[in-house]
C-alpha cells in the first residue's frame, strides 16, 4: 500500500504577520456583537421577535435548562418505606472507571431483597460523568437525574458523598442531621453502624 506523504503548507508573508488574521477575528466578533446588540433592542420593543439572538443565561439566579438526558449529580432511589433499592449487588462499583464507588454490603432482613448498602460513597472528584453505574444498575437503583451542577468544594475529602446525600439530594455539606432508620454507616456517629429494621 502506497504512503501519501502531506507536506505542510508554507505560510505567505502576509500569513506570518497574523495582522489581516487578527483584524479578521474582530471583525467577526464585531459582527455578532452588533448583531446581538441590535436584535436584543429590537426585541425589547416587540420587533423582528422572529429572528433568535445569542442568549447569556444568569447563572446561578437563572439556571439553564437541561436535556431529559443530562447527566447531573447522582442519588440513590428509595423504596415506599424510605430504604435504598439498591441491592448492594456491586456492578457500578465494577464496572465504574474511575473507581470512584465504594459500597459496603449488609444482609437485608427481607428474603426478597439480597443485600442493602451498609455504605455507598461516591467520590466525586475523580467521577467522570460516564453513567455506566446508572446503565449498569439492575434495580434502577441510582440516577444522574438531580439536575445539580455546583458540586464545588473546599476539600477532596467535601467531594466525597455519602448514603446521606445520595439519598437526598437536597442535603447540603456540611450534613449535621441523619434521618435514616436503616442500619447503615453512619458519619454522624463516628462511622459507626447506626439504625435497625425494627
Ligand atoms: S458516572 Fe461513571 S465515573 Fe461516575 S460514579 Fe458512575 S460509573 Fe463511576
Ligand atoms: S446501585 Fe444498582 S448496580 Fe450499584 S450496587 Fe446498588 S443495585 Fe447494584
Amino acid at each position: 500500500m502506497g504512503v501519501k506523504v502531506l507536506r505542510r503548507r508554507e505560510l505567505t508573508f502576509w500569513e506570518e504577520l497574523y495582522i489581516p488574521q487578527i483584524f479578521s477575528g474582530l471583525r467577526i466578533t464585531s459582527a455578532h456583537f452588533f448583531r446581538n446588540l441590535f436584535l436584543h433592542a429590537a426585541h425589547s420593543v416587540g420587533a423582528l421577535t422572529h429572528r433568535a439572538a445569542s442568549a447569556t443565561f444568569q447563572y446561578p439566579e437563572q439556571p439553564r435548562p437541561l436535556a431529559r438526558r443530562f447527566r447531573s449529580r447522582h442519588r440513590l432511589t428509595v423504596r415506599e418505606e424510605g430504604t435504598p433499592r439498591c441491592v448492594g449487588c456491586m456492578l457500578c462499583e465494577t464496572v465504574c472507571p474511575a473507581r470512584c464507588i465504594t459500597i459496603v454490603a449488609g444482609e437485608h432482613p427481607d428474603p426478597n431483597v439480597e443485600k442493602y448498602p451498609v455504605r455507598f460513597d461516591i467520590d466525586l472528584g475523580i467521577c467522570v460523568y460516564c453513567g455506566y453505574c446508572v446503565e449498569v444498575c439492575p434495580e434502577d437503583a441510582i440516577r444522574m437525574d438531580t439536575g445539580i451542577l455546583d458540586v464545588a468544594a473546599y476539600s477532596r475529602d467535601e467531594m466525597k458523598l455519602d448514603i446521606h446525600e445520595l439519598m437526598n439530594p437536597a442535603l447540603r455539606k456540611p450534613v449535621v442531621e441523619c434521618d435514616l432508620k436503616f442500619p447503615h454507616e453512619c458519619r454522624h456517629s463516628g462511622g459507626e453502624i447506626k439504625g435497625s429494621w425494627e
